[in-house]
């Protein structure tokens, strides 16, 4: 003790003694209470060397803190911190190499000690690190306290490998299995928990799909047994609803299949001292020994099911999301963004009945995930359409003149600050110059003179050089464009639709094309209709407000101005004649069928369109027999005088019925001879017809003369 007493100082004394206390894992905190006693028993012997116990300051917020490395590790940071500070005069620990378990951390600390003068003391004695044999006893005892820690580790590490290879590790088990009082491996014996297994295999069978799997558990109201992986429930058995990653991992586990596996991840610590894990491949397991314990699936079960998870994702894989430009005809894939919940959004093709492929835009990452329904689907068709015409209109000649002519501006605003910094240049030439002649005017031999007056020399080259390099940079940096370039510009635009709606130009590149355009487009369907956000490479931003697209039924109706139209000509015409006047002005049903008189009624009907028989009707004209009634005359001979033109009438229907108007005198026997003398219009026998005397007229005789109105 005498030597270790003279080492101490009353310089040391002055300072404060700090006792470093630690366990490296909450376990040594909790049972191994014998260590953290004689840890603190030091503080005995600071007090014994002269040191004042307030004096004494205990660093122990490193409880439960590995000493492999200074990371993490806020009280070794601390110690290291004071004791460069010169605030230490001794720092004490029980074995003190265990201070750092890491070489690099305890030489530093050594050394930060010798240069504070400050002492080290452990259960074996003092050290003074200023003192080379003391100094050569640390750094073995630091280097033999990092040997010892690489061979515990190498032992244990040893014996899991060997054991894991044999298949004797008892590893944690997934939700599902569990050791046996003989520690072997069983389906656990909690029903409810095989049962969930059990239909979660049994549903993934049946439908190949792991969303399935998550609806089908979703529509149920099922949930799913898991293990707390840490914390003080670490290993107990909690149900919480089933995801899709959590199907996803219970497919890939050979557990389950009743195969013991081992090294399917690997870890590793990254510089900054933090652990990461990372999936191995399979061939890259360090065991795998199938048939080893019971499962809930056989082992060519799981690897079937693997290969149909392989095939699922080969077609809905993540990459499709924001993928390269494909051969689909959806022209925003991989650049649309939900508008609702900020997910990108994937594409998916329908059909159409005559065969071509129509898009649609679909947020369903969560939807899958939980089994509920999906954000939202919009039509892409309308959209496409848009955007395309968005891009074309943006691209116009007029558009890049503008652009060209704020180029034009920038590159004049450029040339002025390019004056102000070649003046800046100049000024620093000038002062090197001036420097320059002062070093070379100035006497060699004075030193003290000479030597300033060369510094500065070079402080003013400095400068100079550094002018040199910000305006040459600037220079390369605001080059204008030249007149080559200016032209091929102009072109662009005067060529790009002709590119765009080139026929031959393929999907691909059509969507490249909007690539290089746009950043990305957010969509949202509202009840009102889809609201597209389109954002420019530029940063300049695009609002489109689309109509929801109409349903197949609604695209089929007949629109409403082609009804009103013929609501109106059926005032004046039948069926025949309407359909006559629309086909000459080439309009068509909503189906795209030219109107025929059947068409039209079977229209008029849906549409309640009144006909041009009811509407003349309407106006008081009377049928045959009303007329024939009102004038007392036969049928035939009303028709025999409305022939001779002797009373009016209209046609009112295709099939030749006459309305008649009301109100008209009788025509006298002399007019009905006389009319139909001078109109030729005589008998078989030769002589002129008269009602009275030859009955009723044969029907196929002089059909009725019909009036047809012209129309506008
Ligand atoms: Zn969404």
């Amino acid at each position: 003790m005498s030597d270790a007493v003279s080492k101490v100082t009353a310089g040391h004394l002055r300072r404060e003694a700090y006792l470093y206390v630690r366990q490296s894992t909450l376990y040594q905190v909790a049972n191994n209470t014998e260590s953290t006693r004689r840890q603190y028993d030091l503080r005995g012997r600071a007090i014994a060397l002269g040191w004042p116990a307030e004096h004494v300051v205990t660093i122990d917020v490193d409880q439960g803190q590995s000493g492999a490395s200074a990371a993490d590790r806020e009280g070794f940071q601390h110690l290291v911190a004071e004791v460069s500070l010169g605030k230490a005069g001794i720092v004490l620990g029980l074995e003190c190499s265990r201070l750092a378990r890491n070489n690099a951390d305890w030489h530093r600390l050594l050394q930060i000690c010798a240069f504070n003068n400050t002492l080290i003391l452990d259960e074996d004695g003092l050290y003074d690190p200023c003192n080379f044999n003391d100094r050569l006893l640390l750094g073995l005892k630091g280097t033999m306290s990092e040997a010892e820690l690489y061979l515990i580790r190498a032992r244990l590490r040893g014996g899991i490998l060997a054991k894991a290879q044999r298949g004797e590790l008892a590893l944690p088990l997934p939700a599902g299995l569990v050791y046996d009082a003989c520690g072997q491996v069983t389906l656990d014996p909690d029903a409810g928990v095989r049962r969930a297994l059990q239909h979660l295999f049994g549903t993934f069978t049946a439908t190949g799909s792991a969303r399935a799997v998550v609806k089908a558990f979703h529509a149920e109201n099922l949930s799913f047994p898991m293990h707390h992986q840490s914390g003080p429930h670490a290993g107990e058995l909690y149900w919480t609803t089933l995801t899709h990653d959590r199907v996803l991992k219970v497919l890939h586990n050979p557990r389950y299949a009743g195969a013991y596996c081992y090294g399917r991840s690997r870890h590793y610590q990254d510089a900054d001292g933090r652990y990461h894990t990372a999936a191995r491949p399979r061939d890259q397991w360090i065991t795998l020994i199938p048939g080893a314990h019971p499962g809930y699936i056989s082992f060519d079960q799981y690897e079937t099911n693997l290969a149909v998870l392989a095939a699922n994702a080969a077609a809905h894989g993540e990459d499709r999301k924001a993928g390269p430009a494909r051969e689909g005809p959806a022209l925003l894939q991989g650049l649309v963004v939900c508008g609702k919940c900020g997910r990108r959004m994937t594409v998916r093709y329908h059909t159409r009945t005559d065969g071509t492929a129509v898009p649609d835009y679909v947020c369903q990452v969560t939807g899958i995930a939980h089994g509920t329904p999906i954000c939202q689907a919009i039509p892409g068709a309308s959209i496409d359409a848009a955007i395309a015409g968005l891009i074309l209109d943006t691209l116009t000649p007029l558009a890049l003149e503008v652009a060209l002519t704020v180029t034009d501006e920038l590159a004049a605003r450029a040339a002025q600050a390019d004056q102000i910094r070649a003046a800046h240049v100049e000024r620093a030439q000038h002062a090197a110059d001036a420097a320059r002649r002062r070093y070379l005017a100035v006497d060699p031999a004075n030193r003290l003179v000479a030597d300033t007056l060369e510094a500065d020399w070079n402080d003013k080259l400095r400068e100079l050089a550094d002018a040199h390099d910000d305006y040459n940079k600037a220079c390369h940096a605001s080059t204008s464009l030249d007149d080559t370039q200016r032209d091929r510009i102009r072109a662009l635009a005067a060529d790009f639709p002709a590119l765009w709606n080139n026929p031959a130009t393929p999907m691909r590149e059509r969507k490249r094309l909007i690539r290089l355009l746009l950043t990305d487009a957010t969509l949202i369907k509202t009840s009102d209709g889809i609201t597209v956000h389109v954002r420019f490479r530029g940063g300049q931003n695009h609002l489109l407000n689309l109509p929801l697209p109409l349903n197949a039924w609604q695209q089929r109706q007949t629109p409403q101005t082609t009804i009103d139209l013929i609501d109106q000509l059926l005032d004046e015409h039948t069926y025949h004649q309407v359909t006559e006047i629309l086909t000459q002005r080439g309009i068509t049903s909503g189906e795209g069928n030219t109107f025929t008189a059947g068409r039209l009624r079977a229209h008029c009907d849906r549409y309640r369109i009144r006909s041009h028989y009811q509407r003349l009707r309407d106006t008081g004209l009377l049928t045959l027999d009303e007329i024939a009634r009102e004038l007392g005359a036969h049928s035939q001979s009303i028709k025999r005088w409305y022939r001779l033109g002797l009373i009016t009438g209209r046609l009112a229907d295709d099939r030749g019925t006459c309305l008649y108007h009301p109100g008209q005198a009788r025509p006298t026997p002399a007019q009905v001879e006389d009319t139909g003398r001078t109109l030729g219009n005589t008998h078989r026998s030769g002589r002129s017809y008269h009602p009275s005397l030859d009955g009723p007229l044969p029907q196929n005789v002089g059909a009725p003369r019909h009036t047809v109105h012209a129309t506008s």
